[in-house]
């Protein structure tokens, strides 16, 4: 079960990896969490990328293609990934198609999720996340039950840095120019399954689960 989630900022490829998750007990890797707890961190990888990403550009492709060849060998990602945020350009597509000839695997299921732009712009203006477990809640979609304190962890919640209006518009006029080419680049590989994403978290699952053939 090798799985690539595709999709706008916002779209619930988050929230979907966490369901995939449990269902198929394989990890989601992906390169904005990796990311962010390089900037965290402090490391040298996380210096390099934090302008970009404050920002709402992209990090270079070498930056994550070498995250992500590197995670790819790991034992944990043997049974299956779900690729959560990677590729983002057709470079990036090219790269882990290499990588995953030199593991002998490759793509099951490249599942795009679909929203337009004003409703990702709602969800990601209202969206908080734990800075300790990174669960994410939305003030008025998905409140947690405590203002500012995460229901699964009781840490404290906040908001990404881009996740204000004027970054999100950015983030996503990059998304419209990088990476949504690979919608047509992965439909012509022939296991691209295009799901609406303006639905709830349930329903959007069951889709994905039918589309994967369960
Ligand atoms: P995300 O959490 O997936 O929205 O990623 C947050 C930010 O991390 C993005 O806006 C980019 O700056 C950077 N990033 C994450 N994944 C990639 C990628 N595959 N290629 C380039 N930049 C990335």
């Amino acid at each position: 079960m090798d799985f690539i989630l595709l999709g706008p900022p916002g779209a619930g490829k988050g929230t979907q990896a966490k369901l995939m998750i449990d269902k198929w007990s394989i990890p989601q890797i992906s390169t904005g969490d990796i990311l962010r707890a390089a900037v965290r961190e402090g490391t040298s990888l996380g210096v390099e990328a934090k302008g970009f990403m404050d920002r709402g550009e992209l990090v270079p492709d070498r930056v994550v293609i070498g995250i992500i060849a590197e995670r790819l060998k790991e034992k944990d990602a043997r049974k299956g990934f779900i690729l959560d945020g990677f590729p983002r350009t057709i470079p990036q597509a090219e790269a882990l198609g290499t990588i995953l000839q030199d593991l002998g695997r490759n793509i099951d299921h490249v599942i795009s999720i679909e929203v337009d732009e004003e409703e990702l712009v709602r969800r990601l203006t209202g969206r908080r996340m734990c800075k300790n477990c990174g669960e994410s809640f939305h003030v008025v979609f998905n409140p947690p039950a405590r203002e500012g304190v995460c229901d699964r962890c009781k840490g404290e919640l906040y908001q990404r840095d881009d996740d204000k209006e004027e970054t999100i518009r950015q983030r996503l006029a990059v998304y419209g120019q990088q990476t949504e080419p690979l919608i047509a680049y992965y439909s012509r590989t022939g296991n691209l399954r295009r799901i609406d994403g303006f639905s709830s978290i349930e329903d959007i699952f069951s889709r994905i689960v039918e589309a994967v053939g369960g």
